[in-house]
């Protein structure tokens, strides 16, 4: 159980996080906690998350959908578990991204060679996912810092820069929800572990100033992107890497990223580091993926600290596969919470 010493700390770090957040409100007037429904796990879904993309593109769009019905089949989810999120306000983006680069998007008047970067068609589908997705990576983090853990079965945007997206990412939703958290006061330090296979080089650019961010990025050393940026800690594996030299890697670099002392974590766990992935060129196969989300949860866990999962990449020969491997983060985050009405009690 955390205690109230500590309680109070973090509610003293971050001064007015009792008006926003029930456990800490509770914990400090002395009361129990008690929530009301049957599970405390929240994931934000939208079925506008899907975008008309065009028919062939290796960008598996379907996948959130097909995530969300595979877990609401096999009884993973409930239905009352999943919130839909509005969109992000312009005003949220712009803590990270630039006026001119949000007018643009929005106007659709992004040059040929952005939206050649970008490696997606501009369409208004497109433009409405990213607002949702940002939207549901920052209601998870409002909701991990109540009850210790959430999801959204999207996000992970790691290479959108503040002026460009760029590999498929349009919008960075994980920087647009660490500064919202900042604005609102709510935490002060962050830890971004990035398994995607490709490097958060968006991510590393955006905050290689900042001490109370850190950023860790586990990827491929030839993959995407050429050029990459400088993260706190990046670990580069060559290709091929298996489950074993993976996870060995994970569990020396863990400890180390966690001295840090975030009050929150964002996880990336991209599905691309599979053997079968057209994009991956890592050798781990999904026992490992699965074996890797779980490792990280429970680190969060022993350590009480909330973490948000998002999906980040996933471009495996048989889409099945990438859907499975983003269930898998999910069913590892309800065995590991299993019956936890709150994480830090
Ligand atoms: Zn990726």
């Amino acid at each position: 159980m955390r205690d109230e010493k500590d309680c109070r700390k973090r509610a003293q770090k971050t001064q007015n996080i009792n008006e926003f957040c029930p456990f800490l409100r509770q914990k400090l007037s002395e009361s129990f906690y008690i929530e009301p429904r049957m599970s405390s796990y929240r994931i934000f879904y939208s079925p506008y998350y899907y975008a008309d993309i065009g028919e062939g593109h290796v960008f598996p769009i379907k996948k959130f959908e097909l995530v969300r019905d595979k877990l609401l089949a096999e009884g993973t989810l409930q239905n009352d578990e999943i919130s839909e999120p509005q969109p992000a306000k312009i005003e949220g983006l712009l803590l990270i991204h630039t006026e001119d680069y949000i007018t643009r998007l929005v106007d659709g008047t992004l040059t040929a060679k952005e939206v050649r970067k970008l490696g997606l068609p501009w369409t208004k589908s497109l433009v409405q996912r990213s607002f949702l997705a940002v939207s549901g990576t920052i209601n998870a983090s409002f909701h991990a810092l109540e009850t210790g853990f959430s999801s959204n079965l999207a996000g992970g945007t790691h290479h959108a820069f503040p002026d460009r997206g760029e590999g498929f990412c349009v919008l960075n939703d994980v920087a647009v929800a660490v500064r919202v958290l900042q604005k609102e006061k709510l935490a002060t330090r962050f830890l971004i572990v990035d398994c995607d296979v490709h490097q958060g080089n968006g991510t590393a650019f955006i905050f290689k100033d900042e001490e109370e961010v850190f950023t860790f990025s586990m990827h491929g050393a030839k993959n995407y992107p050429l050029f990459k940026e400088k993260s706190n800690l990046d670990i580069e594996l060559p290709d091929r890497t298996s489950d074993a030299e993976y996870l060995e890697i994970l569990n020396e670099a863990l400890p180390r990223v966690f001295l840090h002392n975030p009050d929150i974590i964002f996880y990336l766990g991209g599905a691309d580091p599979f053997e079968k992935d057209k994009l991956g060129r890592l050798g781990l196969t999904m026992q490992g993926l699965r074996q890797r989300d779980e490792t990280v949860l429970e680190f969060a866990k022993r350590r009480e600290v909330p973490i948000v999962t998002v999906m980040s990449g996933g471009y495996a020969l048989d889409i099945n596969d990438t859907v499975e491997i983003h269930c898998n983060t999910i069913r590892a985050v309800k065995k590991i919470f299993a019956k936890t009405q709150n994480a830090f009690v």
